[in-house]
């Protein structure tokens, strides 16, 4: 539970360290500033976009469960499920041993078989306007959109009351100005992103295909339209979103599981590099790390809005506790460093070894690939840890999940 009750809700915070700056209005930035306008604290909420260019991403994300219980406790779900495209199958292929895997409902953890749903594909712009609109209405706080100016003397500036939050994304200028440790591995790959209309697909299923030259997801965004998030070298990523879109079509098609086709391309595809991203300590002095400035995964497994999120879930719990007094300020920079940790490093660490062990076509790995892929296929409990850890995060397995 991350909200506090109505009551201290609306009471104004008295204790020391009451106010936020956040910079960055992106998913992960507007998603804390509502919780904790919630909370009660007094937030600024600055970024270099306008809302408009704010909501104007054509992207689809893959919403699991843990984000599915901090929407539902900011009161946001209801408004978002009407925007939001179910799946209740998930298809794994091993494009190269040719096996495949499937994960259902009832390969769900009890709490989340409830919702009928292994997942949701939400659009990027319901979501931005409906996180605005809340945001506009909340006396809390003070939006400052479509302002460019230099972040450095945020940090010189900040009052002492002050928390500052940098959530303005993997490239982050606030923390490079607090000289934030930050570690980075390239890729060496992109994603090619691209929304499209499939004839012979489950519009309730979503597909990860392993390919050696990298995985590629197909997530299905409504009646026969999908979003793919299609991996592989940056070059041909770039290649391959600069050609005609008839080409781009073949391409797929040539791909694509058998049966499935390519029918119509319904944006301009992007290409955009892929990396491993992490900061060691989310924090230094009053600031605060989160989403994507603090981390940067691999997209297999649709993780890393999730991932972002799961920094706003855990931050908000500490703020909560910082308000009933069970948190001091000066513990809680550490203490949320220390929280997201274990997340954080076994998301980072699981991604990666997922690419490097099926995204090639090394004859060593193929024996080990075929029991991987026969253990998803005959075990439950395999078939159940791991979409545990996919959706609820790779550490909830051993606790009780929240009703
Ligand atoms: C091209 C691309 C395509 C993607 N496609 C997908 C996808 O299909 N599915 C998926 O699940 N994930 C996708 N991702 C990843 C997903 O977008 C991120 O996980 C998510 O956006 C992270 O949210 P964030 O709020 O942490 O960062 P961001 O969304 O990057 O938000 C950061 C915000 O900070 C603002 N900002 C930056 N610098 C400053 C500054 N100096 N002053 C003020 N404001 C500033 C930016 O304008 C931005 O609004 C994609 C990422 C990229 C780059």
């Amino acid at each position: 539970m991350v909200t506090a009750d109505p009551q201290l809700r609306d009471s104004a915070v008295s204790a020391a360290h009451d106010r936020f700056r956040i910079i960055g209005a992106g998913p992960t930035g507007a998603l804390l500033a509502l919780g904790l306008a919630q909370q009660g604290f007094v937030i600024s909420l600055r970024d270099r976009l306008s809302a408009e260019m704010l909501q104007n991403r054509s992207r689809a994300y893959a919403i699991t469960h843990s984000s599915r219980r901090l929407l539902q406790d900011l009161g946001l779900w209801t408004a978002l499920l009407d925007q939001m495209e179910p799946f209740r199958a998930l298809r794994l292929d091993d494009c190269t041993a040719q096996r495949t895997a499937w994960f259902r409902l009832n390969d769900l953890r009890s709490a989340n078989r409830g919702s009928d749903a292994i997942g949701w594909i939400l659009d990027h712009r319901p979501l931005m306007r409906l996180l605005l609109e809340r945001l506009q209405a909340s006396s809390q706080v003070s939006l400052q959109l479509g302002d460019a100016s230099p972040v450095d003397a945020v940090l010189s500036d900040s009052e002492s009351r002050e928390w500052i939050v940098a959530a303005d994304g993997p490239r982050s200028k606030l923390r490079n100005c607090a000289r934030v440790p930050f570690w980075s591995h390239d890729y060496q790959q992109g994603c090619l992103t691209a929304k499209l209309r499939l004839s012979g697909a489950d519009p309730h299923c979503a597909y990860e295909l392993f390919r050696p030259e990298g995985p590629m997801a197909v997530l299905p965004v409504g009646h026969d339209r999908y979003q793919v998030v299609w991996s592989a070298p940056l070059s041909r990523c770039r290649d391959r979103a600069a050609s005609s879109p008839a080409e781009l079509l073949s391409a797929l098609d040539a791909i694509l599981p058998e049966g499935v086709n390519a029918v119509e391309l319904l944006d301009d595809p992007g290409a955009f590099p892929l990396e491993l991203s992490l900061a060691p300590r989310l924090h230094r002095g009053t600031l605060l790390l989160v989403g994507e400035a603090g981390h940067r995964c691999h997209p297999v497994g649709g993780q890393g809005l999730n991932l972002c999120w799961r920094d706003v879930s855990d931050l908000l719990h500490l703020t909560l506790k910082l308000r009933e007094g069970a948190v001091t300020p000066k513990s809680l920079p550490r203490r949320y460093s220390r929280r997201r940790r274990f997340d954080l490093v076994a998301v980072l660490l699981s991604t990666d070894l997922l690419i490097r062990f099926f995204s090639n076509q090394r004859l060593l790995l193929l024996p080990f690939r075929h029991l991987a892929l026969a253990m998803l296929r005959h075990l439950r409990w395999v078939r159940r840890f791991s979409l545990s850890a996919m959706t609820d995060g790779p550490g909830s397995f051993l606790k009780p999940l929240p009703k």
